[in-house]
């Protein structure tokens, strides 16, 4: 059965509101959760990114993973630990099943599903269209699309499949502004 959906679409004006809007998501998530992102080179996938981490409370500077496929971040281990794993599948040959192993895709993917690990794990994956039939039915979408009239704007739609993440996005659309 395909998971009801939600949908929400934002203008960003910079990457400074690009920043804000992952920030306003990554503050209120709460259960485990899997954000595929699409949109061309340069749509803002990365820089999105940057406001999730940072709205889940971890201190890192992001980087792209374009060249490293998957980058790592967490808080102190413990019940309140948070992860955020940032994987980037555009390099990848085919994103076949063997190949996203050969990342640690699959383990990540299982831990995402295991309800009793402790903490919140946030797994995100720019050009996520490319998993095909590895793309879990429960998600949320980012699809981040360039702006007619301004080259610094962009037409980002969020779409939740399934009540977690549709609950997220009716919380966050809540606190937007
Ligand atoms: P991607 O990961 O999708 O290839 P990046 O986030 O790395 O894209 O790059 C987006 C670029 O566009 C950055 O240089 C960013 O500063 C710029 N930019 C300008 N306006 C926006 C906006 N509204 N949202 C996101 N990025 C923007
Ligand atoms: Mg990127």
């Amino acid at each position: 059965m395909t998971p009801s959906t939600v949908q929400w679409q934002v203008t960003t004006h910079g990457p400074d509101q690009a920043i804000a809007l992952g920030r306003c998501i990554g503050q209120a998530i709460q259960t485990n959760l899997f954000i595929a992102l699409s949109g061309d080179l340069g749509a803002g996938k990365t820089t999105f990114t940057k406001g999730l981490v940072a709205g889940m409370g971890i201190p890192a500077p992001v980087t792209s993973p374009t060249f490293t496929l998957i980058n790592d971040y967490e808080t102190e281990r413990g019940l309140q630990a948070r992860r955020l794993v940032h994987v980037d599948v555009y390099r990848l040959e085919t994103a076949s099943t063997a190949e996203l192993d050969g990342i640690g895709f699959s383990d990540l993917m299982d831990d995402l599903e295991a309800p009793d690990t402790p903490g919140l794990l946030v797994l995100v994956v720019e050009w996520a269209d490319r998993l095909g039939p590895l793309l879990p039915q429960h998600r949320l979408d980012v699809i981040s699309a360039p702006h007619a009239d301004d080259p610094d704007a962009r037409l980002v739609t969020l779409r939740a499949w399934g009540l977690t993440a549709e609950s997220l996005l009716q919380h966050s659309q809540k606190a937007w502004r």
